[in-house]
């Protein structure tokens, strides 16, 4: 007779056996993706727990199918440029998941934008845009158009003729896409004029992000940067902490960054660093927001302009330097994989007490367990992010609705779905045997209620 441990483990290592077959599968279809890799490891890890509660999960192929988009599309984008000549990108949208809600992500206009940085990004958006509670699926597209020195113009030019191509894809009960790195306000505004002069009708739940005056929810700017901080305000209350008086590093100063620094420093925080591909600027008695909103928002400039105006702030060339900067909060909210272990360690040695990720994937497999090791308040992306989606979803009902809450309507329900993702991923953490893992505790919670969806609806 089999003791209860040996039992146990056996129930174990059948779940991590089976984790790693169909992980093992996933590498040999999408060869040379490691972005989409690591998204899918870090994702998989974490639910051996629930196949080792709920073996029905393993039988109906959840993961089989979870992992393998529904429809994963490519195509040519062809525009002329000032100079009249003829150039060509390649445009993407991954439809992933489709079991709680149509496709919902951000397009992201970069040129690293390839397969895996974009299956990476759509499978993440199946398990943030179930932990919002709102009925959205995961999607994401974009392209490997770099925004960045291009004429209003050729941007106009260029998302056009992508729109022309993505619009016989999406619709607002289909597919419903928005912004994320390089495509913001001006980029949805011309997307939205292509798709409506195409489709000969207004339909405003076609993209998320709209501008306010045309269909677009209050609060959706703010929405992934002010979330970022909800969260982890929530993190560090549970501590007996709070961003009252402490130093933050904000690494970024694009949309969620300029809003995460926003927030922190209306609950009493000092944010003394943020960056930009290039560089990043040190202002040891806080970053002037105005100027960075003006330098980013409306000049399109770099940040090391800021040091003209700020002549007692540093500026130094290289990104990823902004983490040798003490402080106790640190908010990634630049790109993937932008703290690696090295980072980890450095941040963790000069007392680092919680990490929140505003990016999409911004610390690596290895900068996490150092976090986890270290016991510093880690709070990963598809939980802490998930308010900018959220919001998204709040501008489909409105939509939807034929109408528009109130500002501080929206704020306050993106506050109660911050809190909420935060309460799911604790009780999820300690229910399947690994407290105040949010890690685990945000993906089983994200996994459960799409793999419950899968499993009513038939093998599709
Ligand atoms: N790109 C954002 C994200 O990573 C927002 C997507 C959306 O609003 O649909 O979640």
């Amino acid at each position: 007779m089999p003791t209860i441990v040996e039992t146990k483990q056996t129930d174990t290592q059948i779940a991590k056996d089976y984790v790693n077959r169909v992980y093992e599968a996933v590498i040999k279809r999408n060869p040379n993706e490691s972005e989409f890799h690591q998204a899918v490891k870090e994702i998989f890890d974490s639910l051996v727990p629930v196949f080792e509660k709920h073996p029905k999960y393993m039988e109906n192929g959840i993961l089989e199918r979870i992992s393998e988009p529904e429809r994963m599309i490519t195509f040519r984008v062809p525009w002329v440029d000032d100079q009249g000549k003829v150039q060509v990108n390649r445009g993407f949208r991954v439809q992933f998941n489709s079991n709680i809600g149509p496709y919902k992500g951000g397009l992201r206009f970069h040129p690293s934008v390839n397969a895996s940085i974009i299956k990476f990004l759509g499978f993440e958006q199946i398990f943030k845009n179930s932990l919002t509670g709102q009925p959205i699926g995961g999607g994401k597209g974009g392209s490997d158009f770099d925004p960045k020195g291009k004429s209003d113009g050729e941007v106009m030019r260029f998302t056009q003729s992508f729109m022309t191509e993505l619009a016989k894809h999406i619709g607002p009960d289909v597919d419903v896409p928005a912004g994320d790195i390089g495509v913001g306000a001006r980029e949805i505004g011309y997307m939205f004029g292509q798709y409506k002069r195409l489709r000969g009708g207004y339909e405003a739940g076609i993209l998320t992000g709209k501008g306010v005056g045309y269909g677009g929810s209050l609060t959706r700017t703010e929405a992934t940067g002010y979330g970022t901080v909800y969260f982890v305000e929530e993190m560090l209350k549970d501590k007996g902490l709070s961003f009252d008086g402490s130093t933050v590093v904000v690494s970024g100063s694009g949309n969620v960054s300029i809003y995460a620094i926003e927030k922190a420093t209306q609950l009493g925080a000092k944010v003394v660093a943020c960056s930009d591909s290039n560089g990043y600027i040190y202002d040891k008695n806080g970053i002037n927001l105005e100027t960075v909103k003006r330098l980013k928002e409306v000049e399109r400039k770099r940040i090391s302009e800021y040091v003209a105006e700020h002549p007692e702030a540093e500026y130094h060339e290289g990104c990823a330097g902004i983490w040798l900067i003490p402080c106790d909060i640190a908010l990634p909210c630049a790109t993937q994989n932008e703290i690696d272990e090295a980072s980890a360690k450095v941040l963790v040695n000069n007392g680092v007490k919680a990490v929140g990720e505003g990016a999409n994937m911004p610390s690596t497999l290895e900068a996490i367990d150092i976090f986890h090791e270290n016991n510093v308040l880690f709070g990963p992306a598809k939980a802490v992010n998930a308010g900018g989606v959220a919001v998204s979803a709040l501008e489909m009902a409105q939509n939807s609705m034929r109408l528009s809450w109130t500002f501080e309507e929206v704020d306050a329900k993106l506050q109660e779905i911050m809190t909420n993702i935060y309460r799911n991923s604790v009780n999820a953490a300690a229910e399947y045997g690994h407290p105040d893992n949010l890690v685990v505790g945000a993906n089983i919670a994200g996994f459960l209620k799409v793999a419950d969806a899968m499993m009513v609806q038939g093998v599709i």
